[in-house]
């Protein structure tokens, strides 16, 4: 987008001095705020027209979520890894990249120990998502997969004061070097590179898409280049990373921030870079029990309160550097709060449900009795000419049901004792239950 890289551009002209202090001190999260700031230079009107927009679908979405809905949402993940020839620590190993799935349950879990460290007077504001996130186990072709894709390259990504974003996006296309998306409804895509051009002092962590179409995201400050999921900096990724980078501690938040944008919510403040525009206390998320503040914070102050509440049950609330979409120090952050969980389960429910109807996570082993059961249960011939057997050695009484590739249940016709006539060629999911638990196993008749 040649609009938003003039502005890149432009601001860069205006504010390059403040904002190189900035970025060495505390390097960028998101690239979005760039072009709001900018923009609103340009149009004073702009933030107070998009703040109004988004606390309007902020009210659509707090009516949209179905709150008598507690299930624990599974959101499945793919890992791209794509690795400079260059620099083989950018290929992160996968104790790395489980070590951030686990640190994504337990901040969308609020499992975190770090909880300890928030201070009281947030407790009634803050809560468990009941989120979870589990890397893929079928790919887009219906084949097992660890949810890892790896891809050595020689092109460099983004890279200079300010992020272009076009070149960032190279890194999601195959044929520009990086590796293409998985089906963007059914698995939550995330890109981890070098998206800062190989520079020793990173200036851009990450960046993610809000789902689409959402009024509370101005279209115009999300680069259209980018494809749907979040791109990290491989060395703001994980809290086991050997090549983490040094001068900011990195237990892996970037990706909950991120994770976070791509559900939905926007920053507690929008006014970045220490107020460089000034303070503005009306310039936040919008959502009624997230402290209002004038501008993000940085480090892990706790003596800020720079603007008044007014939050039902809690009162004045100091800024929340707690909040894990501040720009505050990882090592300080350790909460979402319950308005930004209505609006993550409503993206869930809603604009982002394909990633909790996604094959992505059929047939993935992960306790004792799943793998109890997997061991027990036998269909076959794998593929069949449409004609399988399922048999268990369990001694429980087990339900049997076939899934078509489109996630529609279908009936074969039963045509001796345990075996089943499937109707079309295909792929098929067969779930098998019983009464502690269940399994999906793939099959092909051809
Ligand atoms: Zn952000």
């Amino acid at each position: 987008m040649k609009l938003f890289n003039r502005l890149f551009t432009l601001f860069c002209l205006v504010g390059a001095t403040s904002l190189l202090v900035q970025a060495q001190q505390h390097p960028e999260k998101c690239g979005f705020n760039h072009a709001v700031e900018y923009l609103n230079q340009q149009n004073p009107n702009y933030k107070q027209q998009i703040n109004a927009a988004y606390q309007q679908w902020v009210i659509e979405a707090n009516a949209k979520e179905n709150k008598n809905d507690k299930s624990i949402y599974v959101v499945p993940v793919v890992f791209h890894v794509v690795w400079n020839s260059n620099n083989p620590q950018q290929n992160l190993d996968d104790s790395v990249l489980i070590e951030q799935i686990n640190v994504l349950n337990e901040d969308f879990r609020r499992l975190n120990a770090d909880t300890v460290n928030m201070r009281s007077g947030f407790a009634p504001v803050v809560g468990d998502a009941q989120i979870e996130f589990q890397l893929a186990c079928i790919d887009t072709n219906g084949n097992p997969t660890n949810g890892i894709v790896r891809v050595q390259t020689s092109t460099t990504f983004g890279g200079g004061f300010l992020p272009d974003m076009a070149s960032i996006a190279k890194i999601q296309n195959t044929s520009q070097g990086g590796s293409d998306a998985w089906n963007t409804s059914e698995y939550l895509n995330i890109w981890v590179g070098d998206i800062n051009g190989g520079s020793a002092t990173p200036s851009l962590l990450g960046v993610a898409t809000p789902p689409a179409g959402l009024s509370n995201w101005p279209a115009n400050s999300i680069p259209p280049e980018l494809t749907d999921g979040a791109i990290i900096h491989y060395s703001a990724f994980g809290r086991n990373n050997p090549a983490a980078m040094t001068a900011t501690v990195i237990n892996g938040r970037t990706v909950t921030h991120e994770v976070g944008h791509y559900l939905g919510v926007r920053h507690t403040a929008e006014n970045t870079f220490g107020g460089l525009f000034g303070s503005i206390c009306g310039d936040d998320d919008g959502l009624t029990d997230t402290p209002n503040c004038d501008q993000s914070q940085q480090g892990c102050v706790t003596t800020r309160n720079s603007c008044a509440d007014t939050i039902p049950g809690a009162g004045d609330l100091p800024d929340m550097v707690e909040n894990y979409m501040d720009y505050s120090d990882q090592t300080c952050q350790n909460s979402f709060t319950n308005g930004q969980i209505g609006i993550m389960r409503s993206v869930l429910q809603n604009e982002r449900n394909g990633l909790l109807t996604s094959f992505a996570l059929s047939n993935c082993v992960v306790g004792i009795e799943e793998n109890m059961l997997a061991n027990n249960v036998s269909i076959y011939p794998n593929p069949s000419n449409g004609i399988v057997t399922v048999t268990t050695n369990n001694e429980e009484k087990i339900t049997v049901i076939f899934f078509n590739s489109m996630g529609q249940s279908v009936q074969p016709t039963l045509i001796g004792n345990q075996q089943y006539q499937l109707d079309n060629k295909g792929i098929y999911f067969v779930t098998v239950q019983t009464e502690k638990t269940t399994i999906t196993k793939k099959i092909v008749a051809q």
